[in-house]
């Protein structure tokens, strides 16, 4: 069991009760969650909570670089556990965004005619395995 009041001292954010259970939510979650789906799971365990708390606290994680946000062009933010460089598949029909290998030909540290990179955020879109199986039946 991971302490997680311990890991948000380590980034000087106070370990409130919602702030450690959004957190291992996210950690036990890696489907990249939307707020929603953050509250609608949470709500049981904390009564108390709003959309505007988790929104909040997750721009606080991301700013000190606790989590990730990932962009994505219908404003729905997806929030990512894992921080280090890693891209995306969007599915078009079940909204789901999956971790996925692919090699960009890109190392973090590579300097390109002078432009260092030190991230990327590669997002494919498309249909998931899972809805193309189900497309196939
Ligand atoms: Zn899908
Ligand atoms: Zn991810």
């Amino acid at each position: 069991m991971k302490d997680y009041t311990q890991i948000l001292r380590n980034k000087k954010i106070s370990p409130s009760i919602q702030r450690i259970k959004i957190l291992e939510f996210l950690d036990q979650h890696r489907t990249h969650p939307t707020v929603d789906e953050i509250f609608t799971s949470l709500i049981p365990i904390i009564p108390t909570l709003s959309k505007m708390t988790i929104y909040n606290t997750l721009k606080i994680f991301s700013a000190k670089g606790l989590i990730k946000s990932i962009p994505n062009s219908e404003n729905v933010g997806h929030y990512d556990f894992n921080v280090s460089p890693h891209s995306h598949f969007k599915c078009r029909l079940c909204k789901k965004v999956y971790d996925i290998d692919v090699d960009l030909g890109v190392t973090i540290g590579t300097d390109i005619d002078g432009y260092k990179v030190d991230e990327y955020n590669l997002i494919l879109e498309g249909v998931c395995k899972e809805c193309n199986e189900r497309i196939k039946k």
